[in-house]
C-alpha cells in the first residue's frame, strides 16, 4: 500500500524500474527525458539500440514497456537483426483521424527481419506478434502495409478479427 502511494506520487520511480530492468536484462537502451508534443509524447521514453538477442538498423525511440515487448517478440521469432522504419512519430493514422500509436512510442514499423523483406516473409513474425501486441498490420491488410509490418499496443483487439491469407 505504501509502495503504491510512493509510485503514485513519484511515477519517475516506476519509470526508473522499467529502464533498470531492461538494462539488467541486457538491453542496450538509453533513458530519455519524458516529453510532450501537443497530443503526442512519451512519459517513459527510451532510445533502444539492441535487445539481448537482436540489433536494430538504427536506434529507435519507444516507450519503455513497449520496448520490452518488442524485445520479447524479437527473441520469440529468433530475429538477430531488425530493419525498422520508425518508432515514435507524432502523426495521425494514415487516412484516418485518430492519432497513431506511433505518437506515444507505442508502435514500430518493421521492414526486414534478418535481411528478408517483410513483403516476402511475414507470416511467422505476424503469428508470434499476435501474442505480444494488440494490433498487427501486414501486407495482407492494406496497401499502406505492403512493405512493412506495423505493430502496436493501442486499442486493437489482437488478431482476433484478422483475415490473413
Ligand atoms: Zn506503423
Amino acid at each position: 500500500m505504501r509502495l503504491l502511494f510512493i509510485l503514485l506520487l513519484f511515477p519517475s520511480i516506476a519509470f526508473a524500474d522499467c529502464v533498470s530492468s531492461l538494462l539488467e536484462s541486457g538491453y542496450r537502451v538509453e533513458r530519455l527525458a519524458p516529453f510532450k508534443d501537443g497530443s503526442c509524447g512519451i512519459s517513459d521514453p527510451v532510445r533502444m539500440y539492441a535487445t539481448p538477442t537482436t540489433n536494430f538498423s538504427s536506434p529507435i525511440t519507444l516507450s519503455c514497456p513497449f520496448a520490452k515487448r518488442v524485445g520479447d517478440w524479437a527473441f520469440d521469432i529468433g530475429a538477430k537483426h531488425i530493419t525498422h522504419i520508425g518508432g515514435y512519430n507524432c502523426r495521425k493514422v494514415r487516412g484516418g483521424f485518430m492519432m497513431s500509436q506511433h505518437s506515444y512510442g507505442n508502435a514500430i514499423d518493421v521492414k526486414k527481419i534478418d535481411g528478408v523483406p517483410i513483403s516476402k516473409q511475414w507470416r511467422h513474425a505476424y503469428k508470434r506478434a499476435c501474442k505480444y501486441f494488440t494490433t498487427v498490420r501486414t501486407p495482407d491488410h492494406d496497401a499502406n502495409h505492403q512493405h512493412h509490418l506495423h505493430i502496436d499496443n493501442g486499442w486493437g483487439m489482437g488478431c482476433m478479427f484478422d483475415i490473413v491469407r
